[in-house]
């Protein structure tokens, strides 16, 4: 009988330091298992010799394989391109950065064979700055008022998927993914694993703060369209308060006639509008703008090297092959 086989998918970004680390712990866990393996690395693009060190690697081990970028396209990118080529009966997504320990491995293995079909690896926020952990909390709370998932904080990308988990994320092909609704979306019986947070190792962090706002507005709109509702009711509210203000005041020039010309009423009546008519513009046109997206049906990313042989029908959907 043929081994179960488990595919690890590491998104890699200048990694160069870390990637041997973290096959060494990965080879180390997977060394008593009876489980057969791949890793897959997906170098999105680096700017340093990156994927020199995967391919030396995939040269020396004939577990590692590689998938790699013509540019810079996003975490999301490659991971779906990681989901994409994995062969594995199991998937499990790591960082690079060792951020994501993996001794936790043989814990999600075991949730595996319990037969669940997501095993969450949830972090705590010890070591993170407080102004991060106080956005992100606020960002959650935000989401879960929202979005019809449900988003929990700490739960990340850290996570053992099977097979069938897996192909239920291949059939969602937005272009714009946010990855944490998407798990939260497909369901199935899931396990959560909690461990402490730990800081990076080498490198440094790719998120800047606009880009983690960015984030935050891809998780809220990617979902629904709650907030083109929150836009037609904060319009119809303050139309009602106006039209209840220019009633009263109405009846008070009838009464009494025109008091001090109204420089104060008037400026911030325009002020205010001008600012819900902004907003309620701004989100109409984050929704166009998506929607212009998905209709260009872009690839997710473009491949200019991987050692997995050619691409099966479902792959080609999503990518072009160089
Ligand atoms: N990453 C990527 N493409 C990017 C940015 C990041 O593949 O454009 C990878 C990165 O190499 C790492 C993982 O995504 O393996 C998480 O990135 P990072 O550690 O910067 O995020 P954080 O842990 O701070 O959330
Ligand atoms: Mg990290």
């Amino acid at each position: 009988m043929k081994p179960i086989k488990i595919s690890y998918i590491i998104p890699s970004y200048n990694e160069s330091e870390n990637i041997p680390k973290v096959l060494e712990a990965i080879k180390e866990e997977m060394n008593g298992q009876f489980y057969a393996y791949e890793v897959i690395f997906v170098d999105d693009g680096s700017s340093d010799d990156t994927l020199d060190v995967i391919k030396q690697l995939a040269f020396q081990f004939k577990e590692v394989q590689y998938i790699s970028f013509t540019r810079n396209f996003g975490k999301e990118s490659a991971m779906l391109a990681g989901l994409q080529h994995a062969q594995g009966d199991a998937v499990i997504m790591m960082d690079a950065d060792l951020q994501h320990p993996p001794s936790l491995i043989s814990q999600l293995l075991k949730g595996y064979e319990e037969g669940y079909d997501q095993v969450i690896a949830k972090r705590n926020r010890a070591g993170d700055s407080p102004v991060r952990s106080i956005i992100s909390s606020f960002f959650y709370r935000l989401v879960n008022r929202t979005v019809d998932v449900k988003l929990t904080d700490g739960e990340g990308d850290f996570r053992l998927l099977s097979r069938r988990a897996v192909n239920a994320l291949l059939t969602l092909s937005e272009g714009n993914r946010f990855s944490k609704g998407l798990y939260s979306w497909i369901g199935y019986g899931q396990k959560t694993i909690s461990y402490e947070n730990v800081a990076r190792e080498c490198g440094e962090t790719k998120w800047s703060f606009p880009k983690l706002i960015n984030y935050a507005i891809d998780g809220v709109v990617s979902f629904n369209h709650k907030p083109l509702r929150a836009c037609f009711y904060t319009g119809a509210l303050v139309l009602l308060l106006s039209l209840v203000y220019i009633s009263i005041t109405f009846v008070q020039i009838m009464q009494t006639g025109v008091a001090v010309p109204g420089y104060f009423t008037l400026i911030s009546a325009v002020l205010f509008l001008g600012g819900v008519q902004l907003v309620c513009m701004g989100i109409i046109g984050e929704y166009i703008g998506r929607i212009y997206n998905e209709t260009k049906k872009r690839p997710h990313y473009l491949i200019q090297h991987t050692s997995i042989g050619a691409p099966k029908e479902k792959r080609e959907k999503h990518a072009i092959y160089s």
